[in-house]
């Protein structure tokens, strides 16, 4: 396919990247790091620590392709999350279990219901509980500073479980209350599904309706509930066990083919980080501590410079011309590749996208978006207007 092929400036596995005139310098750190070994030599003794504590980020081999769509989802929560479609054993769900030392801060609600001030701000004090509005009123602050987290919605899930059901314990009490579901937890999280190709119909739509709209409502018996869901969703398949719907493909904004190691001697390193991250996680975790803590920084300041990016309006036709000549229908399509491009050029610590930033995000927001039905189909109906329209001119005449 035309459009899996990737551009000049993006590598792949076993393959050197080509020069390219301008540094990265996130992807500089990626590639730098990535290509760092660790000797079997330099392994301590096993640390017979039980703890389960995720893979380095940095440490993965190869995988260029998939790190920096996982940095961009990172950056900018707009590109509408990330699928990754490959075999078993290819790293997937490390990498992103690995996402959690890079996990950045913002600010959340201090409070259960989930007050901000911006709730006071468009609806008054009427739109926060009691609580926020005596704070808000005495100049105390709505919000605390804490970390985005990684939420995993389990495959044997529960539609209960993921929107939320009624809490039996409420019950008891004859007061009906409402349990937050699994996409409440995720609000202002990142929410990982593994193998999402498996899950239930309903509790796909629901995931990605709450995804698109920020927010959804739950009915149960007499209690109704609207919680916030504005969360990042990362999705991982293997296209072997079962493909997904092709409309809940298009709601990913970026679409990575995750592909085993190709070269021996990547393959082997690989092995090295795996067998010493079994025998003594945390020395691995340490090899790449600098590098990791400096990413994590580098994701910091590209949220906080991303709302500065602009997208040169010539610079956006040429796009949308480059969509419409790889017959792309779905608008979806220009609006994750700019927000990837904006994401990819403020992670370069610059406030303008240029070309080179499109091209270096186009095919993991491009590919997989042609529906060859749908390019017959509207082939069909246009030969179909002809014959009618032909048949039409003699009863003018
Ligand atoms: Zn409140």
């Amino acid at each position: 396919m035309k459009s899996n092929t990737p551009p000049d400036s993006i590598s792949y596995d076993g393959q050197e990247p080509p020069p390219h005139p301008t540094i990265r310098s996130l992807r500089e750190l990626i590639d730098l790091v990535s290509g760092r070994s660790f000797k079997e030599s330099e392994l301590l003794e096993p640390s017979g620590l039980a703890e389960i504590l995720p893979f380095p980020f940095m440490g993965l081999v190869g995988q260029t392709e998939m790190k920096v769509a996982l940095l961009l989802a990172l950056i900018n929560p707009a590109i509408n999350g990330v699928l990754l479609l490959g075999p078993r054993g290819t790293g997937k769900t490390t990498a992103v279990r690995s996402l959690f030392d890079l996990l950045p801060d913002i600010k959340r609600s201090a409070c259960f219901y989930g007050c901000l001030p911006q709730d006071i701000e468009s609806g008054g004090m009427d739109a926060v509980c009691p609580d926020c509005a005596r704070k808000y009123a005495e100049g105390l602050p709505l919000t605390k500073s804490d970390r985005v987290r990684l939420v995993e919605l389990p495959l044997n899930t529960r539609i209960d479980d993921v929107v939320g059901g009624l809490d039996d314990r409420a019950q008891v009490h004859e007061r009906m209350r409402l349990k937050r579901g699994i996409l409440a937890e995720a609000d202002q999280n990142i929410l990982y599904v593994d193998e999402i190709n498996l899950l239930g119909d309903d509790i796909v739509d629901a995931t990605l309706d709450a995804a698109a709209q920020g927010k959804y409502t739950v009915h149960r018996g007499p209690a109704t509930a609207t919680y916030n869901a504005r969360f990042t969703l990362i999705g991982s398949m293997n296209p072997e066990e079962g493909n997904l719907r092709p409309q809940i493909m298009d709601r990913f904004g970026l679409r990575i083919i995750v592909r085993g190691l190709q070269e021996a001697h990547e393959r082997l390193e690989a092995y090295n980080r795996v067998h010493a991250y079994t025998e003594n996680p945390r020395q691995i975790i340490e090899h790449y501590r600098r590098e990791t803590d400096q990413a994590r920084q580098d994701v910091q300041e590209a949220r906080r410079l991303l709302p500065q990016v602009e997208l040169p309006d010539d610079l956006a036709h040429t796009c949308i011309k480059m969509i419409q000549r790889l017959k792309i229908d779905s608008l979806r399509a220009e609006i994750n590749l700019f927000e990837a491009a904006r994401a990819y050029t403020a992670a370069d610590g610059r406030n303008k996208v240029e070309l080179n930033d499109v091209q270096a995000v186009a095919p993991m927001c491009l590919r997989l978006r042609r529906s060859s039905f749908m390019t017959r189909y509207f082939q069909e109906q246009t030969e179909e207007d002809l014959e009618i329209e032909a048949e039409l001119k003699p009863v003018q005449n």
